[in-house]
Parts: C-alpha cells; sequence; structure tokens
C-alpha cells in the first residue's frame, strides 16, 4: 500500500470504525469480565492464597516443628526456631514466613507430616507497613483459626487424590 493510499485512508478514519465495530459486535455478547469485588469466580479447592497454620479440635497446634517445610522452600522463606516442651513434645518457638519470598509453589503443604502449615484460598490481603510481610507464628495460628471450616471442607473434597 503505497503512501497516498494510506493518507486518505486515515483521513476517512476506516480504522476507528473497524475497532468500533468490533466494540459493537461484543456489546450485546456474554461478559467475559465480572464485577469483582461484588461478583467472584470460583476457585479450586487447592487454590494456593494466604498461608495459615492449622490446630487441632482441641486446641493444640498441629505442627511438631519437624523443619520438613523450611527446608523444602525452594524460596527459603520459612524460618523456625524450635524447642522441647515439659512433656517431651517439641513445638516452635518462631515460625515465620516471608510472604514476599514466597512463589506459592504449595510444597510447604505438601511436605507437612500433620497437615498443619496450609494455604488457603484466602488471596484478597495487603500490606500498609513495613515488616508486614513477615507473618509470624501467631498470625499464621490466627489466619487458621478464622478460616479452619473452609481449610477442612476444602481438605474433604480433595481427600481421594492425597
Ligand atoms: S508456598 Fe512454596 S515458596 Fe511459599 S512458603 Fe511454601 S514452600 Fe515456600
Ligand atoms: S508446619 Fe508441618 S512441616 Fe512445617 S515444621 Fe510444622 S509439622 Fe513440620
Amino acid at each position: 500500500m503505497n503512501a497516498v493510499t494510506r493518507y486518505f485512508k486515515s483521513l476517512m478514519l476506516l480504522e476507528l470504525f473497524e475497532g468500533l465495530s468490533v466494540t459493537l459486535r461484543y456489546f450485546f455478547r456474554p461478559k467475559f469480565t465480572i464485577r469483582y469485588p461484588e461478583e467472584k469466580t470460583p476457585k479450586s479447592n487447592r487454590y494456593r492464597g494466604l498461608h495459615a497454620l492449622r490446630r487441632y479440635p482441641n486446641g493444640e497446634e498441629r505442627c511438631i516443628a519437624c523443619k520438613l517445610c523450611e527446608a523444602v522452600c525452594p524460596a527459603l522463606a520459612i524460618t523456625i526456631d524450635s524447642t522441647q516442651r515439659d512433656d517431651g513434645t517439641r513445638r516452635t518457638t518462631r515460625y515465620d514466613i516471608d510472604l514476599f519470598k514466597c512463589i506459592y509453589c504449595g510444597f510447604c503443604e505438601e511436605s507437612c507430616p500433620v497437615d498443619s502449615i496450609v494455604e488457603t484460598d484466602f488471596l484478597e490481603y495487603h500490606f500498609e507497613n513495613r515488616g508486614e510481610n513477615i507473618v509470624t507464628k501467631d498470625k499464621l495460628l490466627a489466619i487458621g483459626d478464622r478460616f479452619e471450616d473452609r481449610i477442612a471442607a476444602a481438605r474433604r473434597q480433595d481427600a481421594a487424590f492425597r
């Protein structure tokens, strides 16, 4: 196409009308988009969102400080310190996850022998202050308490495949 033809085509705004015709064609079709956050798409029961530490129904924390999750984490996002209790059981004194390092691979929850560290389907979180990206043990347990029903339901759905 030579320059003169291109010039006259641009004067007639043909490309603009082509674009508008695409808009018009899709205007009356069913929408691909949703009105988030009022509307939400369904999530898999394996969705890997914010982490949580779970407890047993009697309130005892599940984590036995075996540090498998810390060892397997490819992003070195987990830091654990542990101690032995008076009753001989081992528990963490520190369990931090750096969410800036985490790549949400799910290896930590796959490695956990007692189903303690899990990734919830919760994704709507943010940080406002420096340091909030480090999620401490207390926070992780609180998240676990808050979402336990959802976590347990997702685990039940997935039980046949684990
Ligand atoms: S999801 Fe993956 S990267 Fe994130 S803490 Fe777990 S093992 Fe590490
Ligand atoms: S969360 Fe699970 S894998 Fe990690 S230290 Fe605790 S028991 Fe071990």
